[in-house]
């Protein structure tokens, strides 16, 4: 009995560090031993959005950001390395920032939980999504989680559980004259800047920051008719198909030198520099794109 009670502690450690220990080295094969629905579902994600192929919704369907989402201040939180990501956390839940969608079939108000970053080694790659084929060296992820869960933190095993808006970033023209770019993207960056520094290794935190969140959304010309709309998944193990995405179309310039500091500043928990973060891309299979541009 005693043996057979070993075993099972045994099993059950394997493979709970497995899970722990899951990269992206090769994500399409080894995530699928983590979690089947990563191989088997029909709604992950990342995808290629095909702009030509976007869909006009029937009925109405939009995402607003609660007043207070971009006017209430910056936002308070720390900057951490979890292995796989540079991630920030708001220090406080309750005074998050709130999503509201709106569909003839849904209503949902989801919370900001955290967000972080995908990147590559270079410019030409990085992105999770790519757009018409092309990709973008840096994706950003605010992830939202349903408020309608939030007392059984069960919103992973709900479609409706969780609303992903990602943004993209592109490189800034430097002026060759005096070495310093001013692009729209670069504020948001400032509480990045001076944490990362903190944040090299697997498990470090940050001191708490002041994100300036709005300069980011007035980076995006018209940013809520600015959007693609499809149901997706987490692009991380375990894949949970519980993901209301919103891509923001137009990327938004960052100086060449913010772009460096993310690939070159931080490790992964085996002590790599920690790049090519990202997932590739998902079938499409018969899920519909919507065309949030009017
Ligand atoms: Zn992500």
């Amino acid at each position: 009995m005693r043996t057979m009670m070993k075993l099972v502690t045994c099993v059950v450690l394997i493979s709970i560090g497995f899970v722990s220990s899951w990269n992206h080295d090769n994500p399409d094969k080894d995530w699928c031993q983590i979690a089947p629905v990563c191989c088997e579902g029909r709604r992950q994600s990342p995808i290629n959005i095909q702009t030509a192929n976007l869909t006009l919704p029937k009925n109405f369907i939009n995402l607003f950001f609660k007043r207070d989402y971009f006017e209430a201040g910056k936002l308070k939180g720390k900057y951490s390395n979890d292995g796989h990501s540079i991630k920030f956390t708001p220090s406080r839940w309750e005074k998050s920032r709130i999503v509201h969608l709106i569909s003839k079939e849904k209503n949902i108000k989801a919370r900001l939980a955290q967000f972080h970053f995908h990147w590559g080694a270079n410019d030409s790659y990085g992105s999770e999504h790519a757009y018409d084929g092309k990709f973008f060296p840096l994706e950003l992820h605010f992830v939202h989680l349903n408020q309608k869960y939030d007392e059984t933190n069960d919103h992973l095993d709900h479609g409706d559980g969780a609303i992903v808006v990602g943004f993209m970033f592109k490189p800034a023209k430097e002026n060759p004259d005096t070495c310093v770019t001013s692009a729209p993207g670069n504020a948001f960056f400032t509480s990045l800047m001076a944490s990362i520094g903190q944040i090299g290794k697997k498990g470090d935190k940050g001191d708490e920051v002041k994100v300036d969140i709005e300069s980011l959304f007035d980076a995006v010309p018209d940013l809520s008719t600015n959007m693609a709309h499809y149901e997706g998944s987490l692009t991380t193990p375990p894949c949970s198909e519980a993901v209301q995405w919103f891509n923001v179309m137009t990327p938004v310039e960052v100086s060449p030198f913010i772009l460096d500091a993310i690939r070159t500043m931080t490790k992964d928990g085996r002590g790599l520099v920690l790049f090519d973060n990202y997932r590739p891309l998902q079938a499409l299979n018969r899920r519909t794109v919507y065309d949030l541009f009017y």
